[in-house]
């Protein structure tokens, strides 16, 4: 039986009519039976500047930006001859961009509810183009397929943390059941938009920026894939950032339990949520380039054949050290728990911990500083020092916590940067550590060099 395949592309992959009609190429070559679309590259960026330029500036500047993601995306509807029908679709859209930032500008308030409902506009704006380069290219091939554009909303049931939504596995399971039971007839190929979802109440939300990713894995899931494809500028996961480190070299295979951790600790290629889903139902991932559909790309799988101790490096940038003493934790139970209380109530996740007798390190995003109620409440508990400007640098592999000798290695390579955290331990996969920002990418260079490029 035909395998059914889950293809997402990347907001690069959909940059203008000639990258959206490679990819569609690519989803008719790879007999894919959905396909699953971030907005062109740089639109969300564009819709975020839309909402806050709306909320604060005058109606011409939200203006302006209007024009330019309407020019943008006529520019490549005329190239694609779209058809009328979706082209009154497109316009409708731009419509209904205008009239959300018009409140957002008579409100003067550009709520993350508000801010939701713009960004959901990149993705469903550029499914409308990408479903036409797919019908396209399937007419080429003298395909049997049809195209077909699905409402992602009708399927992906988040729940109502707007930002930064959580889907809701069982109700996709059964949404999917109700409007994609056709799927696994390969009769059809259908285009949807990565990114968004849908409250129960019928309030539009979003996973996250580069939440594409997450999507294109949940539904996978959702109709049963047995492979989910991620297309994106790179020809797959890299042992360390290309742009970072111009040696990185492309891995052909590794694990689920890598691969999260790289995701996690920093690598972009992935949305560090991804591989939740594919681990759940065991979906082998792949990760290749819609530029270079040919080169070998890296698959995720649950089993390799291989394991490195370091296979791969990632960083994460923007990290904060929040460091909460108190004399009381002396002998005392609790502490912890009242911490962890506090970060749950806020919504907030840690990355990297450490502790001593009297204090707890923890390293968060630097966006969290924003949220001035976290650190009132946690001042309650405890003295709070924060740390900015701060990267954590991961090493990522196998047996890392039972390796003698591997410690001193990775410092005596960064002898003279200062490590101000060091996390290693919990895991077998993952070795961290805190160093200040400007000396994160020295760091994971000479790292690449002494582990990686040998
Ligand atoms: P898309 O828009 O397709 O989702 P992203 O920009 O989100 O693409 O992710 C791809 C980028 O991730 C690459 O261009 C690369 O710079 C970056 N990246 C970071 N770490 C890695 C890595 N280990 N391997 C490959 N790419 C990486
Ligand atoms: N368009 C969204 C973003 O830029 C989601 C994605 O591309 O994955 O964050
Ligand atoms: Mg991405």
């Amino acid at each position: 039986m035909a395998k059914l395949i889950v293809s997402k592309f990347g907001g690069t992959s959909m940059g203008d009519a000639a990258c959206m009609l490679r990819s569609a190429e690519v989803a008719y070559r790879q007999s894919s039976s959905m396909v699953v679309v971030s907005a062109t590259s740089g639109t969300t960026n564009d819709l975020i500047a839309l909402g806050q330029t709306a909320e604060r500036q005058s109606w011409g500047e939200a203006e302006a930006l209007i024009t330019k993601i309407h020019q943008k995306h006529l520019k490549i509807a005329k190239e694609l001859k779209v058809s009328s029908a979706n082209m009154q679709m497109l316009e409708q859209l731009i419509e209904e961009m205008s009239s959300l930032a018009k409140g957002v500008h008579l409100l003067k308030d550009c709520s993350v509810k508000a801010m939701d409902a713009l960004m959901s506009l990149g993705e469903r704006i550029s499914s409308i183009l990408f479903v036409e380069a797919m019908a396209q290219v399937l007419a080429r091939h003298q395909s049997a397929k049809k195209a077909q554009w699905l409402d992602v909303r009708d399927v992906l049931r988040t729940d109502e943390t707007f930002g930064k939504a959580k889907p809701l596995t069982n109700e996709i399971l059964g949404l999917c059941q109700k409007h994609l039971a056709f799927l696994p007839e390969m009769k059809t190929v259908v285009v949807t938009q990565g990114y968004i979802g849908r409250t129960e109440d019928g309030m539009t939300t979003t996973l996250g920026r580069g939440g594409s990713d997450y999507s294109a894995a949940i539904l996978a899931e959702g109709v049963s894939a047995d492979v989910l494809e991620i297309w994106t500028d790179v020809a797959g996961i890299a042992t360390t950032d290309p742009r970072l480190c111009p040696q990185a070299r492309p891995i052909n295979e590794i694990s689920f339990k890598e691969a999260s951790e790289l995701a996690t600790f920093g690598a972009k290629v992935l949305h560090p949520a991804t591989l939740l889903p594919a681990i759940r139902k065991n979906i082998p991932v792949f990760v290749g380039s819609s530029f270079d559909a040919e080169a070998k790309g890296t698959w995720v799988r649950k089993d390799v054949d291989e394991h490195p101790l370091i296979r791969a490096m990632a960083i994460r940038k923007k990290q904060v050290l929040v460091t909460l003493s108190t004399p009381e934790m002396l002998h005392a139970h609790g502490f912890l728990f009242q911490i962890f209380k506090i970060f749950n109530d806020h919504k907030v996740s840690i990355d990297a911990i450490t502790t001593s007798e009297i204090s707890v390190s923890v390293t968060l995003d630097d966006s969290t500083l924003l949220n001035k109620k976290l650190i009132a409440d946690l001042s309650e508990i405890a003295d709070v020092h924060v740390e900015e400007n701060l990267s954590l640098v991961s090493l990522i592999g196998n047996n890392i916590n039972h390796t003698a000798g591997l410690g001193k290695e990775i410092f005596d390579t960064i002898s003279d940067i200062n490590v101000r955290m060091i996390c290693l331990g919990a895991s077998k996969h993952n070795f961290c550590f805190l160093v200040s920002e400007d000396k994160g990418p020295e760091a994971v260079q000479r790292l690449h060099k002494k582990f990686v490029e040998v």
